[in-house]
């Protein structure tokens, strides 16, 4: 019977909230099928923290084998190193799970604060946060990058903020199946961070037409004004969607690119970066001066319908 043990550092809970929305596998069906042990997870286990205290204790003797161990929330390291700002019965959880990761088969962050430091590492930093094995895009996590689980895994990084739930079911099937999951440079499981969020949107025809919103809940793209950054961003959130229904983009939110280690970024996050009238950052691999006159071009010939951003043709 596989173990899964789901411990919480500084973190909101997302993602514990997002899992609980897969469909594809649920979370549920993952658990039954695989007939996982659920060690720990703090919003579904009912167990006393002592008896955590015990679990934690047993696997780090060898008694309790860890198969899979999910960290969700960024590594708590203030205040000068020691991690005392986030502490459980009365250790820093990142010497916890610094133990834990030891003991763990397989080590994955949940969301982007695990996998890089997210939300709470933003500036000014004040509890010093920082990733697994990242901090942003960069070496310097909790885990040197040359760590490796004993399946000689680094550790696997399903980021967003929160991650999409079915990317984290399908991470944690693959793994319990032994499928191989080649990772990207980020190590991102490669199967769900090899698309853009812009790829799937619906607002795609105005974006080839450069039709755009001012004010979001519009029918238009929000890549030139709205700070939109699902052109750069990879994320399966427009081929897979929430709740099997919506997204962001599809509702009229931009995407914040929060599965990328440099979210959150430090700007309006519904403010596009403009150099003149150009977005400072354009879509993934594209040249500037040949984007920008396509552009021009387009708008001149976008449809009346899509230029009156109207439903029907
Ligand atoms: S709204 Fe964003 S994701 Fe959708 S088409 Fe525009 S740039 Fe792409």
């Amino acid at each position: 019977m596989p173990t899964l043990m789901w411990i919480q550092t500084g973190a909101c809970g997302g993602d514990s909230m997002s899992i609980l929305c897969a469909d594809s596998p649920s979370l549920e069906n993952l658990l039954d099928s695989h007939k996982v042990d659920l060690l720990w997870h703090p919003s579904l286990s009912h167990s006393s923290t002592k008896k955590l205290k015990n679990t934690i204790q047993s696997i780090c003797d060898g008694a309790i084998p860890l198969d899979i161990l999910c960290v969700e929330g960024s590594i708590v390291t203030a205040p000068n190193g020691s991690g005392m700002y986030d502490t459980f019965a009365k250790q820093p959880k990142m010497q916890i799970i610094e133990q834990l990761a030891q003991k763990a088969e397989v080590v994955v962050a949940m969301g982007t604060c695990a996998a890089f430091g997210g939300i709470h590492a933003a500036p000014p930093n004040p509890s010093e946060c920082i990733g697994l094995q990242f901090d942003k895009a960069e070496p310097g996590g909790l885990l040197s990058s040359e760590w490796r689980s004993s399946q000689n895994l680094p550790v696997i990084n399903v980021s967003g903020c929160p991650a999409h739930p079915n990317t984290m079911t399908k991470t944690l099937a693959m793994l319990l199946l032994g499928m191989p999951l080649p990772l990207d440079h980020l190590n991102r499981p490669q199967a769900f961070f090899n698309t853009l969020v812009h790829q799937g949107c619906t607002r795609n025809e105005y974006h080839e037409y450069d039709i755009e919103e001012h004010i979001p809940g519009g029918r238009g793209c929000m890549f030139f004004n709205l700070g939109c950054r699902g052109p750069v961003t990879q994320a399966i959130c427009n081929t897979e969607l929430w709740n099997g229904r919506s997204s962001k983009t599809r509702v009229g939110v931009p995407c914040f690119g929060c599965t990328s280690p440099d979210f959150p970024l430090d700007h309006d996050l519904f403010k596009t970066e403009k150099l003149g009238n150009t977005p400072t950052q354009l879509p993934a691999g594209v040249e500037r001066a040949k984007y920008m006159a396509y552009k021009n071009l387009a708008r001149a010939a976008a449809p009346e319908r899509v230029a009156n951003k109207k439903m029907q043709p």
